[in-house]
């Protein structure tokens, strides 16, 4: 049996970028949508964020004191990525980014304040946004969920799997395709979903071993750290469709997992004195050269594929807001040493290998007292490359036309991160989803 539904605006996918999609495109009352998610009870990524929001020029910075804006944000962006490539697409992203975090913040009523607690490799200034508690990015999924509740004009479907699109020949592109909806499947029952505009914000494809070793394979088998549902549902409905594949290799890694319990500990342990060492007792690198998705490469060239990261009293006082940290103390992820000969004892690493290789680098301070630490891994938390996509989030051919109907965002589009991983700038993975989903709603809010 198969239902049909005809709506204005189709999301495949309640995550970020399907939820902002929603949310900005129902702002005009007489635009119906229909979102379309497998499954909240799996959750999506940015369930299971940090739910740090990045945006250059916001209210929040300019009461702090902070300068900042989105050029400088794109400029800090491409500065870690090296691709100028996609200089119009990060730039587009950098430009809506305080509006919607002033957007959530002040219209919609979601705490949030400036992390000036969390520096971040190539961050030229405090821009990450969060709740005071940090509780990460479940209660703000929730309370942007809940938002669009509200909403008459809006029907967000779960547990119903995006099967396929719908296509039909276009008449304005001889010879091409156009997207006309997608068929979902809910309980055994099909339902067709004809659509003015059709987007895919499903995701990328980290938990899909078949694409990552297609995709990906310079990784080798790290820990993952997303959610179940992002199996790449997009690459076989939109390869047909003329799809670029860019930057394919690149993904939002973590080189501060915890070995054996998937924790993370705060990425801004190396600014507050962490210090790393293999499982020799070798500090192989300045933590502070690398942002956590570059460190997933180092960590995994070391022996055994791990490093021992120790912090003191300090250090512990200065990141324990994080939920981070909470959960890896909770996981009994951290341990605590009285000394270096007691960190010896525990780890197995030679004292006086330990005694050298805690010496503070030049400009560092030195570790005192009792020493925190935990053994770390690498991880991959989402995929970054996607299709190419223009600054309207329309899926580009390899002839430079783009297919009409249909839009991509998301981690199903191509990211901010460059060709590798060591380029991803932190707080891009909402932005990419957000800031597409608040271009893609403003344009069907507009009727273009
Ligand atoms: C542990 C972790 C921490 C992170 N922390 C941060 C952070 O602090 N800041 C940051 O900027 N980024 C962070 N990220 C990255 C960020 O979460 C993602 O980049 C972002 O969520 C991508 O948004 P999205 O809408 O594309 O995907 P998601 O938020 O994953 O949403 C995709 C949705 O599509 C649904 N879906 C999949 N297939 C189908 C289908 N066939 N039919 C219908 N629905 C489907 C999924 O169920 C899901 O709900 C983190 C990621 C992880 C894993």
């Amino acid at each position: 049996m198969t239902e049909r539904i005809e709506v204005d605006l189709a999301v495949a996918g309640g995550g970020a970028c399907g939820v902002m999609t929603a949310l900005r495109a129902s702002e005009n009352p007489d635009v119906v949508v229909a979102v379309f998610e497998k499954s909240t009870r799996e959750g999506c990524n940015a369930d299971v964020s940090s739910g740090s929001l990045a945006a250059g020029g916001t209210r929040l910075q300019r009461e702090a004191g902070i300068e900042d804006s989105p050029q400088r944000h794109c400029d800090d962006i491409i500065g870690n990525s090296g691709d100028e490539s996609l200089r119009d697409l990060v730039m587009a992203l950098c430009e809506v980014a305080p509006r919607y975090v002033d957007w959530i913040g002040d219209v919609l009523g979601y705490p949030l304040e400036v992390g000036t607690d969390m520096p971040r490799k190539g961050m030229s200034v405090p821009r990450l946004h969060a709740d005071p508690q940090r509780r990460g990015g479940g209660p703000l999924m929730s309370f942007l969920r809940a938002e669009l509740a509200r909403r008459d004009n809006v029907a967000f479907v779960d547990e119903a799997p995006v099967r396929r699109l719908l296509v039909e020949p276009d008449p304005d592109q001889p010879g091409q395709q156009r997207v006309v909806g997608f068929e979902a499947e809910q309980n055994g029952t099909l339902i067709e979903v004809r659509a003015g505009t059709t987007v895919v914000a499903t995701d990328g494809f980290a938990n899909n071993p078949e694409l990552m070793a297609r995709f990906a394979s310079s990784l080798g088998t790290p820990f993952y750290g997303g959610v179940s549902t992002s199996t790449g549902d997009s690459i076989a409905w939109l390869e047909p469709l003329g799809a670029q594949w860019t930057h394919m290799e690149a993904c939002l890694r973590h080189g501060q997992v915890t070995l054996g319990h998937g924790t993370r500990v705060n990425p801004a342990l190396p600014w507050a004195g962490a210090v790393l060492v293999n499982s020799e007792g070798e500090r192989f690198v300045d933590e502070q050269a690398h942002g956590y998705s570059g460190l997933a490469g180092r960590i995994q060239a070391q022996p055994g594929e791990r490093a021992l990261m120790v912090w003191d009293e300090q250090a512990m006082e200065e990141t324990m807001t994080s939920e981070m940290m909470r959960e890896s103390l909770t996981a009994g992820a951290i341990s605590r040493a009285e000394d270096v000969a007691d960190l010896a004892r525990r780890t197995g690493i030679a004292q006086e290998t330990l005694e050298r290789s805690l010496q503070p680098i030049e400009g560092r301070r030195a570790q005192r007292g009792r020493l925190h630490h935990t053994w770390l891994t690498h991880g991959v938390l989402t995929t970054q490359g996607g299709a190419l996509v223009d600054t309207q989030w329309r899926l580009v051919r390899a002839d430079g036309s783009t297919v009409s109907g249909l839009r991509v965002g998301g981690g199903s589009a191509v990211g901010t991160a460059g060709p590798r991983s060591e380029g991803y700038s932190s707080g891009s993975g909402l932005m990419a989803a957000m800031g597409a989903g608040w271009i893609m709603g403003e344009q069907v809010a507009k009727g273009a």
